[in-house]
This record gives C-alpha cells, structure tokens and sequence, in this order.
C-alpha cells in the first residue's frame, strides 16, 4: 500500500526545515523586541467563529473551509485565519483587560484553495495582532514590524508595502452599494466571474486578475471619496511616517483585501519574485470585529504572513548540524564510544553517531556531511582508554585522553 500525500499538503525537510525553523526563530525575535507575547490556539474551532465575521460571502467561506461534524454534532471548522481564533482566545482567557493587548503567533492553517506555487491547502501564517487601540501609531508600529521581519529574513529580495484606506465599515457598506450600481450598469465589459460577484460582493472585482475586467475596473468609482476628512488625515499622517521610515510604499486605490472584517488601513507587503501567488503579508485595521465575537468595542490592528511563499524566496541557511562524527571501527568498540558520546553531549558538542563500524565510510560520511572532527574509537583506543581526533579541515591526528578532548574541539 502506497499513500501519497493529499493535494495541496506539503512535507517539510532537509534545506526547507532550516528555512522555517529560521523564521520561526526570527518571529520570535522580533516579537520581543516589540513587545509582543505568543498565543497559541487549537487548529480547530466552532464554525461559527469564522462564518459571519470573514464574510458569508468571501471565497474562504464560499468555498475553502475545511467543515465537519463531531460526533455529538458540532460543527467544527480547521482554521482558515488567525486573526479570529486570537480574538476568541484573547476574549476566553480575559486577555483583554489591559490594552493594548500586543499578540503573535504561528502555525498550520486550512483553506481548499486550487494548489498551485506559493498556494497550498495546509500552510504555515504568522500572525501579528495589536487589539484596543485607536492611535494610528499602532497601524505604522505593526507595518514597521513587518518590514524588519522581511528584511531580515530575505536581505536581497525586493517587496514594496501597498497600501489604501477603506474609511469606516458604513463607508465601506456605502461604498459596495455605489460599486455594485456602477458594475451592474456596465455589465458588459465585466469577465463572467467578476458579473456573479456584483450583487454579493463587488469588492472582490476590483482585485480581479481577469485581464477584460482591468478597464473597467480603472473607471469604477473610487472608496476615497466617501472618507472623511479626519480619516484622510490619519491615512496621510501614516503615510508620512512610513515613508520616514524609509519603506517604500505603494498607493493602490484598489486594495480591499479578502476578508469582510476590515475598515481605514489596508496593506499588503508583495513582491515580483513569486509569478501571481505575489502576497508575503497582508493586513489592515478590523474595528468593530472583537464587538462582533463578543468582547468589548475596541479596536485592532493586525497582519498574516504565509511562511511558505517567505520560504521561497529565502537563501539556504547555513549548516548547523553535527560537526564531530564518530568512527567506531567494530561494533564491540561501541561502550568505549559510549563513554565519549555521553561526554560531549552533557558538555554541549553536537555529535553524530553513523552506524557505519568502518573507518573509511565513516570517513566519507563525515566529508560529505562537513564535519570538522571525526572521533577515532579502534583496539588502540580501546586498550589505552585514549581516543584519536582527526582534524577533517587540516587532516592532523592526534590522540588523547577524555579530560583533554574539549580543549582540542574548541
Ligand atoms: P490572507 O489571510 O488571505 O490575507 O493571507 C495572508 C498571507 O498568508 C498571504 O499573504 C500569503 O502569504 C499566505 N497565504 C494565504 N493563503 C495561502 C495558501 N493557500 N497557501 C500558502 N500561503 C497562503
């Protein structure tokens, strides 16, 4: 019996762990230098938690949930998104008393999407999430935090921030219905995908990738007119920092992102090194969406990075596995080697054990896996309770008692 894996799943290893284990660690990093704290969540949760606040008529829950009935009947959803589970944590675990609440997190999610490069049906986001805050200082500070992420992780990519404001969610719900007149009226320019989403949900066309819908999108009214003067002053003040900060920004009239939840800031970080899969990050402001999951009316601000597309575009990481092998030239040198093995973990080295009991292949594995030192255990060694460190990088030998062997390796 052969079973391959599911579609649109993925197995992670050798070069690629490296990757996300270098990202993880650099999340971390980077959570800690801004203060925020890690909230871990199960990957599945009540249906109803994802339902109403993505939107009954986004594509993730038209069409990508991974939904199934428990055996006393609950439905249960594999989570699609982050940002909701951590809102439902925060609201549990009485996280929310002292704000702003500044969290992050990482791990697998769910969406049955058409797997294609940089798309997969289980993939890894990192999430970062400011919760009770109005100060638009909270929209640069989580952007900003993303920028050094990325820079960090992808030194020689290039990634531009877009980024639009959506005003508040009644000019947005204003601004659906001027878009789905507009769209209905010029009906016949739209691509067929783009005519069923008019009445349900006109936001979507604008971010269509159908080449006969581009014209048209370009003269559809535009959201910006229905925002108010102080919410375009905000979004000109943020601006104004971000370009301070030297991140290069991209104005995009057009960006309204997937999920219904968002309102005033939207951004994007993407970039022209991954075909049309081109999204690293995305993320925006959710006002009134902790209301909607039954907390207090506050505010929040937060991103999603997918860890695989940062994967993609990442150098190899640089080798740190074991770097002293051990020869154990009969297998009844094995408790002699024991002695040494035990000794150089408990002091910290990393050490392989091969299986091999021959020195030449030992000798080769070692090479091939660029070890520095390979540990010697033959009769010799065993007799005179000494072992024999060969130096891979200089070829020198030499032999020595166990009290001096950590001179030797350092
Ligand atoms: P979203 O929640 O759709 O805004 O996604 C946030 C980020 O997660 C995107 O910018 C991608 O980097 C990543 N992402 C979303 N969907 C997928 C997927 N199906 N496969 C891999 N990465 C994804």
């Amino acid at each position: 019996m052969k079973i391959k894996p599911v579609r649109g799943t993925h197995d992670i290893f050798g070069e690629e762990i490296k990757k996300f284990n270098k990202i993880i660690s650099e999340v971390k990093n980077t959570a800690q230098k801004f203060g925020f704290k890690e909230l871990m969540t199960p990957i599945f949760e009540s249906s109803e938690l994802f339902k109403k606040p993505l939107g009954e008529h986004s594509d993730v829950v038209l069409k990508e949930m991974y939904t199934f009935n428990d055996r006393n009947k609950d439905e249960i959803t594999l989570r699609p998104e982050y940002t909701t589970p951590m809102i439902r944590a925060a609201i549990s675990n009485g996280l929310l008393n002292n704000l702003p609440a500044k969290f992050f997190g990482t791990g697998q999610m769910f969406r049955r999407e058409r797997p294609q490069k940089g798309r997969y049906r289980q993939f890894n986001q990192i999430n970062f999430e400011n919760f009770g805050s109005n100060d638009f200082f909270a929209d640069i500070e989580i952007i900003c935090l993303a920028n050094i992420l990325l820079k960090n992780l992808l030194p020689d990519s290039n990634f531009t921030l877009h980024i639009n404001s959506l005003g508040t969610r009644k000019n947005l719900e204003d601004y659906k219905k001027v878009l789905s007149k507009f769209f209905n009226d010029n009906k016949k320019f739209l691509s067929n995908e783009s005519v069923n989403k008019i009445n349900t949900n006109p936001l979507r066309i604008l971010d269509s990738k159908n080449n006969e819908d581009k014209e048209i999108i370009s003269k559809s009214p535009k959201l910006i007119d229905l925002i108010s003067k102080t919410d375009l002053q905000n979004y000109e003040e943020i601006k104004k920092c971000l370009i301070d900060l030297d991140i290069t920004i991209f104005e995009d009239p057009n960006l309204v992102r997937g999920l219904d939840y968002y309102c005033h800031t939207v951004f994007e970080f993407k970039t022209k090194e991954l075909g049309s899969q081109d999204t690293l990050i995305g993320g925006g402001r959710y006002d009134g969406l902790i209301k909607t999951l039954g907390g207090k009316d506050m505010p929040g601000v937060g991103w999603a990075g997918g860890i695989e597309r940062i994967m993609l575009l990442m150098k190899d990481v640089p080798n740190e596995e074991s770097n002293i092998h051990i020869a154990i030239l009969d297998p009844s040198f094995k408790i002699h080697a024991i002695k040494v093995f035990n000794f150089l973990i408990k002091n910290d080295f990393s050490v392989y054990w091969n299986y091999k009991y021959n020195l030449k292949k030992s000798l080769s594995l070692a090479n091939e896996n660029k070890a520095s030192y390979l540990i010697i255990v033959g009769e010799n060694e065993k007799i005179n309770n000494n072992y024999s460190i060969k130096n891979l990088t200089n070829g020198k030998q030499v032999t020595v008692t166990i009290d001096k062997i950590t001179d030797i390796l350092k």
